[in-house]
């Protein structure tokens, strides 16, 4: 048994993220080991090859390259070799044939769209998936004919009876923010498939440590590095994941229109994927154990989290995922003016509206990410003025609870 692609410096570089296909380890050791390129230094720890522009022996080795002839770099808006191991490490995690990094998750969204789509195609989104993907369709794909539909995440009728002979994608994000709805990854791939419809999951919440949507029938899985796999909110980057065939095709667009990844994120990005699965452990329990006290309290309305049993997909979410992530949503009883003070009242917990940081964060998602919404997209979607989101981090528990605690005290 092998680790996939340990390439030594002085043999030619792979010129595609090639994944071999791995078996045997588990995730913890292909986070941690897949693709090492250990140069003739001897370096132990991932080099950052920060170098837009890579030299050749001579005229006749620059042609062969540039030509395709002969595997090399040619320049890091098309390959670089440590956003390479990035992207193979990733696919390992995600048992994807391939993977091509973006400078950001939206660019992997727009990449994915823009490879695949043309004018004439019709797309059809889940309502609820990240609000800048929804602008990105309505405001540029529509501009340049292409058909959108908006249906729920879990009304598999509505993406039933939708879904037509000239529907190209379907796209999805499981679980959704901020109200952790859960799509049934099979049956959308069900769906998508009897057209020949391809499924785009966003796999930004759950991550390949919590759920493996390739594994479910999924064509693509896209994600947001800067969340999770990051970890500790220091750099944007997004990655698209599938088979070489539609990688391909994605790459083609990225490598002339150039929303490259820069080596030193996806130097962050590497280390994050190192210890990836021992942070979702603790953001899970830690989630699991605010959601469970939240539910205690008196001053809350609701708890919206799939790890308790009163979540109404609880049991896909059990079946569908290996634990419940980070990020929990509860309502309290009150209006905006409450749901502010009692933010306003905690002390340690940062108030921001990112997602996947070692701090634990907390939003009012009716005033913050989803004010651009119409008053009815919200209401309909339960994104009331009394809901606040949490995206617990990796503090001690006890202390983020003691803090939750004078947040709820203020508002008692
Ligand atoms: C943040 C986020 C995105 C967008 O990613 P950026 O890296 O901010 O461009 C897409 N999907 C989800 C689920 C996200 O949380």
């Amino acid at each position: 048994m092998s680790l996939p692609s340990v390439t030594d410096f002085s043999q030619e570089l792979d010129f595609e993220c090639q994944v071999e296909k791995v078996s045997g380890f588990g995730l913890d050791t292909l986070a941690i080991r897949t693709g090492i390129n250990t140069t003739h230094e001897g370096e132990h720890s991932e080099p950052i090859y920060a170098t837009s522009s890579y030299v050749y022996k001579d005229s006749a080795q620059s042609a062969a390259v540039f030509s395709g002839k002969e595997q090399g770099n040619v320049y890091s808006r098309f390959t670089n070799p440590t956003v390479r191991l990035f992207e193979q490490r990733i696919a390992a995690l995600e048992k994807a044939e391939a993977a091509i990094a973006t400078a950001s998750g939206m660019s992997a969204v727009m990449a994915s769209c823009m490879a695949l789509l043309k004018s004439g195609d019709h797309v059809i989104f889940s309502r609820d998936v990240f609000g800048s993907t929804i602008f990105l369709l309505k405001n540029f794909f529509e501009k340049f004919g292409v058909e959108v539909s908006y249906v729920d995440l879990t009304d598999y009728e509505q993406w039933q009876s939708q879904i037509k002979t000239n529907t190209k994608l379907l796209f999805c994000e499981t679980p959704s923010n901020p109200m952790m709805h859960i799509a049934d990854i099979e049956k959308l791939a069900a769906i998508a498939h009897q057209y020949n419809a391809l499924l785009i999951v966003d796999n930004t919440f759950c991550t390949p440590i919590l759920q493996q949507p390739l594994a479910m029938g999924a064509d693509i899985v896209i994600h947001s590095t800067g969340k999770y796999i990051d970890g500790q909110g220091r750099c944007v980057g997004g990655v698209v994941l599938s088979s070489q065939e539609i990688v391909d095709k994605v790459i083609a667009f990225m490598r002339c229109a150039g929303p490259a990844m820069s080596p030193y994120n996806a130097s962050h990005f590497i280390k994050g994927l190192e210890t990836l699965s021992l942070r979702m452990q603790r953001h899970c329990s830690n989630a699991m154990q605010i959601a469970q006290w939240l539910e205690s309290c008196p001053q809350v309305e609701q708890v919206i989290y799939t790890g308790l049993s009163s979540h109404p997909q609880h049991a896909l979410a059990c079946r569908q995922q290996r634990d419940h992530s980070g990020i929990v949503s509860f309502k309290i009883k009150g209006d905006q003016a409450l749901a502010w003070k009692m933010i306003d009242s905690t002390k340690l917990i940062s108030k921001t509206t990112n997602v996947g940081d070692a701090k634990t964060m907390v939003t009012h998602p009716a005033s913050t990410t989803h004010c651009k919404w119409s008053e009815e997209d919200r209401a309909r979607a339960g994104i009331t003025d009394n809901l606040i989101r949490l995206t617990v981090g990796l503090e001690n528990v006890e202390d983020l609870i003691a803090d939750l605690k004078l947040g709820l005290q203020a508002i008692a």
